[in-house]
């Protein structure tokens, strides 16, 4: 009866819960040990000119081989990181092992950029501007082949630190990247205050461009306004050939995203480069979108 599944149902949930607090516990105490013991992988997601289908760059996107669970998404770890403030070793490693691979890549005539995710804890430390620095020296990759990607929501929380610091390093040559643009909340006047290079324009806004007329028409400003700020544009999260033409037609250079190669292993990231560019999905289409 009712009666009965009542209180039963409430334990199942209690012992769920708890059984979800042990599994976080776990995972911390085993997340720590994955930075050590290099379960930690990156795997590679190009972006592509729009234009041509060339490779510009590579993003790394970090990922966990753990021994039981398997391979894990940054979205089961990451947060998780941030919280225990992880996230700075973690986030260490991959600026140190991207830049690694980045400098064996300057070999191609291409010369691809590299693209690192940077947290707000890596960005407010002291010494986050030496570590960059190292991290270049002991690769040997050059400053210019390297971009930090940095969401809106981390350079608003310290400006007065954060922008000398952004400022400092573009400096030296490097490229910072506003990644998920258009998902915070914040007016769009503190954009020409910051010291950036790159606007990655979010998933969702690519999300709507083909199928909905108002939402193509925001995007279609955002880019818009890019250029006149002199910033490069990265469409994020381009899955399908009408979303890449209606991105030609409204002169957005750059595109990432499954329709051009999902994020792939290093093996993988040497097979984009040698295959010709007219096999990445890019260039072999001829849709002409009309809005
Ligand atoms: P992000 O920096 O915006 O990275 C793009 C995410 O979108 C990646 O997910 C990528 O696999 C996914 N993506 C790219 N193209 C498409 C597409 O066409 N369709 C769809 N559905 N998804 C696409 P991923 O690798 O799961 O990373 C998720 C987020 O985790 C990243 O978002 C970034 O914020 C964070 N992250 C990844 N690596 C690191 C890292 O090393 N450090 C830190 N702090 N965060 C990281
Ligand atoms: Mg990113
Ligand atoms: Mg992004
Ligand atoms: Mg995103």
């Amino acid at each position: 009866s009712a009666k009965d599944r009542g209180p039963s149902t409430v334990a199942a949930y209690d012992s769920r819960l708890h059984a979800e607090a042990l599994d976080r516990l776990e995972l911390r105490a085993d997340l720590q040990r994955a930075i050590f013991q290099n379960e930690l992988v990156l795997h590679y997601q190009p972006t592509v000119e729009l234009e041509t289908g060339r490779i510009t760059g590579f993003e790394a996107l970090v990922r966990w081989q753990h021994p039981v669970r398997g391979l894990l998404s940054p979205a089961s770890f990451v947060p998780m990181a941030e919280e225990t403030g992880l996230v700075v070793q973690l986030n260490t490693w991959v600026l140190f092992q991207a830049c690694r691979f980045a400098a064996v890549l300057q070999n191609d005539w291409r010369r691809p950029t590299m693209s690192v995710n940077i947290s707000a804890q890596q960005l407010v430390r002291t010494d986050f501007v030496e570590q960059v620095n190292r991290a270049l020296s002991e690769s040997g990759l050059s400053a210019d082949r390297l971009t930090l990607e940095i969401t809106e929501s981390v350079v608003l929380q310290d400006l007065e630190d954060v922008v000398p610091r952004l400022s400092q390093l573009r400096d030296r040559g490097i490229r910072v990247a506003i990644d998920d643009f258009g998902t915070g909340y914040s007016s769009l006047a503190y954009l020409t205050e910051l010291p950036i290079d790159v606007l990655k324009v979010d998933k969702s806004f690519i999300d709507r461009v083909a199928s909905d007329a108002q939402g193509a028409s925001v995007t279609e400003a955002i880019i818009s306004m890019s250029h006149t700020m002199n910033l490069s544009t990265v469409a994020e999260g381009v899955e399908v050939a009408e979303q890449a033409a209606w991105l030609r037609q409204v002169r957005c250079p750059i595109g990432q995203g499954y329709y051009w190669s999902r994020p792939v292993d290093e093996n993988g990231v040497h097979d984009l480069l040698t295959r010709p560019t007219n096999e990445l999905g890019g260039s072999a289409d001829l849709v002409s979108y009309r809005a």
